[in-house]
């Protein structure tokens, strides 16, 4: 079916992407954070792509989104890492997801919850070692929580296969707290196993650290953005990433209008002189930043182009001046940049914000196509 815009997500490029980080990872096994639709890419194709690249775990924030790649047949291990009280442990337990374990309530209900399933859970104990955010903090914290899941393995109510912390500066080479936080792991996972851990897999590393830590690798790394061929680290260069996303609209119409014309909302922009306007069929509800109004550029007939006045919620403008444009011509939203059409990094940087957030908050409505096929 035709659809006005597309998220066109090349498959190959996510595999090779793959192929990439385990060579940098030298080594240790790559868990493909496929969270949030894959970033946007498409949660089962993404994470497909990722294993025949040789990634051999996938990671996610959410169960849900654990229990949509077993619905989908993934049976690979598959790490989930935000949960609240009350969430369906019993279901993850018995589906074979790996849970991620950084708070008492946590334990506590994942432990009830594989008795009932009747079999361990597998969980991975979440250190802070500096961001403060998930996990036990060193010390008290991580003691009781240590003490207690090596009790409940004793109980045979869970198996602690892995200890797992996670960067706040790692995209800030030379950033004092990486090194603090890679001492903290250290020492906090070897308390654990002081007292009796026997972990699988110790995981500290996001894509930046993949890339340029060799020391915060351990067993398994896992990388998200960078599966996705944006890099982590803008000021580095692109690592040999491939960009695995291109989203294009086709003009909905295309109009000569005189000198003078307010376009869109507020009439924030005004045409200079007459000169010819296209309506691209996409907008704020599709995820295009509102805050890309009048500033962010797109390629039409072959050149870059200003949204011209607001984005709203279901289109925006563009001003061609006297470029010959047709309804139905394909404009070039962002992607890997090859034919001159921004990039994501690029919208990510006139916008103030990381291209994580590009590509992540293009919406449901558009559909994402696979024109390389599903690997
Ligand atoms: C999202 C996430 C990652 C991946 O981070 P990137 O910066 O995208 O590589 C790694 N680990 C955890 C726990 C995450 O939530």
């Amino acid at each position: 079916m035709k659809v006005p815009a597309e998220a066109r997500v090349d498959l190959g490029a996510i595999a090779d992407n793959i192929r990439l980080l385990r060579e940098r990872a030298a080594g240790a096994e790559v868990m493909a954070m496929v969270k949030a639709e894959a970033y946007g890419h498409g949660l089962a194709e993404a994470a497909r792509a990722a294993l025949a690249g040789g990634a051999t775990w996938l990671g996610v924030a959410k169960l849900g989104e654990a229990l949509r790649l077993r619905d989908a047949g993934i049976a690979v291990r598959t790490l989930a890492c935000v949960g609240v009280p009350g969430e369906p442990y019993e279901e993850a337990v018995a589906r074979d997801v790996d849970l991620m374990v950084g708070a008492m309530w946590t334990l506590r209900e994942v432990a009830q919850a594989a008795e009932r399933a009747g079999r361990p859970a597998r969980i991975h104990l979440k250190a802070d070692t500096g961001m403060s955010r998930g996990g036990a903090r060193g010390g008290d914290d991580w003691e009781e929580l240590v003490d207690a899941a090596l009790t409940a393995e004793a109980l045979g109510h869970v198996r602690v296969v892995g200890v797992m912390s996670h960067f706040a500066c790692a995209d800030e080479p030379g950033h004092p707290s990486i090194a603090a936080q890679i001492g903290a792991f250290t020492d906090m996972t070897e308390y654990a196993e002081k007292a009796g851990a026997r972990f699988e897999v110790r995981h500290l590393a996001n894509s930046a650290a993949t890339l340029t830590l060799p020391e915060a690798r351990f067993d398994l790394v896992r990388p998200g953005i960078a599966i996705y061929g944006l890099t982590p680290v803008p000021r580095l260069g692109d690592f040999g990433l491939r960009p695995a996303m291109t989203l294009v609209a086709d003009a909905a119409l295309v109009k000569r209008v005189p000198a003078g014309s307010g376009v869109s909302y507020g009439h924030t922009y005004t045409t200079a002189r007459d000169t010819t306007l296209a309506v691209v069929p996409v907008g704020y509800g599709d995820g295009i930043p509102r805050h890309g109004s009048n500033l962010l550029e797109v390629l039409a007939g072959g050149r870059r182009r200003t949204i011209a006045g607001r984005v709203c919620m279901d289109q925006f403008v563009i001003d061609l001046g006297d470029d010959p444009l047709s309804a139905g011509d394909e404009i070039v939203l962002f992607g890997p940049g090859d034919r001159g059409e921004p990039t994501a990094q690029e919208w990510a940087d006139a916008l103030g914000t990381i291209s994580y957030e590009i590509v992540t908050r293009i919406g449901s409505r558009v559909p994402r196509a696979y024109p390389g096929g599903a690997l």
